[in-house]
């Protein structure tokens, strides 16, 4: 298979920015579902209101006041 200059030209711009994209895309999904991840195991102190990440459902104890907080 011979390429002429302008397929190689068209092939040398077009292949990188696809890469480009898929890589985007793929970078941006993981950070919204890292993000979702996160903000369902945050817990706000309904007395304090320190921030905190559980993985425990239920009554979870405030790490800094040690206030019992719902988790929803
Ligand atoms: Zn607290």
């Amino acid at each position: 298979m011979r390429l002429t200059l302008t397929e190689f030209a068209v092939l040398v711009a077009c292949v990188p920015m696809i890469l480009i994209i898929v890589a985007t895309i793929i970078s941006r999904t993981s950070r919204v579902r890292a993000e979702t991840r996160a903000v369902a195991r945050r817990v706000i102190c309904r007395l304090c209101l320190h921030a905190f990440e559980t993985t425990h459902s239920g009554v979870v104890e405030c790490p800094r006041c040690g206030a019992a907080n719902e988790r929803k």
